[in-house]
């Protein structure tokens, strides 16, 4: 399984060739690169293999099932304030991850985040989470539906225990740029509208957008949370 995916030194190649162009992208749009957060995403990436980009300077993770996160948490060389979940939760999987994670990308429904803030109040912790948006409408995907997001936020604004820090997205995967751009500028303008609501139980900062094949675009578009999987640890094997 270790041949698919890179040495230490590559890691630490791919590591800085991600960051430059973070940072190219980030001045590109008249934005300071520190406002920017890289994190790279570990689904089936070996704990070992995980720890040489945190050796790389890497300080945010994003993992995608309560499961996978649970066996390699302990080989982790980092703990609960550096990694995000960011999959399809369900709400018996809330209880598992609760104090190995410090932001819960994915909640796009009232009931998973009661779920959360019962269980994190509970753990007698506040947990930070995102509200996913599904931009393209797509019956697979999982997100609130753009037009239902304000009503999402008002609720679990009034829910204790959890506050709403971001918005995050999944686009459709788009033959052309300009279909994308489009997703990318809807998204931000429903994270600058939301922001300016001004809910009372969080502080609305982070958009949490663009994967490998379009962190930059997306970087130019407003995201300053980029979740970065393939092109830093190569090609997932699902076979284990
Ligand atoms: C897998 C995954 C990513 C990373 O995708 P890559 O194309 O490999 O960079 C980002 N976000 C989520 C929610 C993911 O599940």
């Amino acid at each position: 399984m270790m041949e698919n995916h890179w040495s230490r030194e590559d890691i630490e190649r791919r590591v800085c060739e991600i960051r430059q162009t973070v940072e190219q992208s980030a001045l590109a749009a008249g934005r300071r690169p520190e406002e920017i957060h890289l994190m790279a995403v570990t689904k089936t990436v070996p704990a070992a293999v995980v720890n040489y980009a945190w050796e790389a300077g890497i300080t945010l993770f994003g993992e995608n099932r309560a499961q996978e996160l649970t066996e390699k948490y302990e080989d982790y060389a980092f703990k609960a304030p550096n990694i995000h979940f960011i999959g399809t939760l369900q709400t018996n999987k809330v209880r598992q991850i609760i104090g190995k994670v410090s932001c819960i990308e994915s909640v796009d429904s009232l009931h998973l985040a009661q779920e959360i803030s019962k269980r994190a109040l509970a753990a007698g912790q506040a947990m930070d989470i995102f509200l996913e948006v599904n931009i393209g409408g797509e019956a697979s995907k999982g997100g609130v539906l753009p037009g239902e997001l304000e009503r999402l936020l008002e609720q679990t604004a009034l829910l204790p225990g959890v506050r709403v820090r971001g918005l995050m997205c999944i686009p459709p995967v788009c033959e052309k740029e300009e279909e994308t751009r489009r997703y990318f500028d809807q998204m931000y303008k429903l994270f600058v509208d939301t922001k300016h609501k001004k809910i009372d139980n969080g502080n609305m900062e982070y958009l949490s957008m663009g994967m490998s094949a379009d962190y930059g675009l997306a970087i130019r578009h407003g995201s300053n949370l980029v979740r970065v999987g393939t092109a830093l640890f190569g090609k997932r094997n699902y076979q284990n």
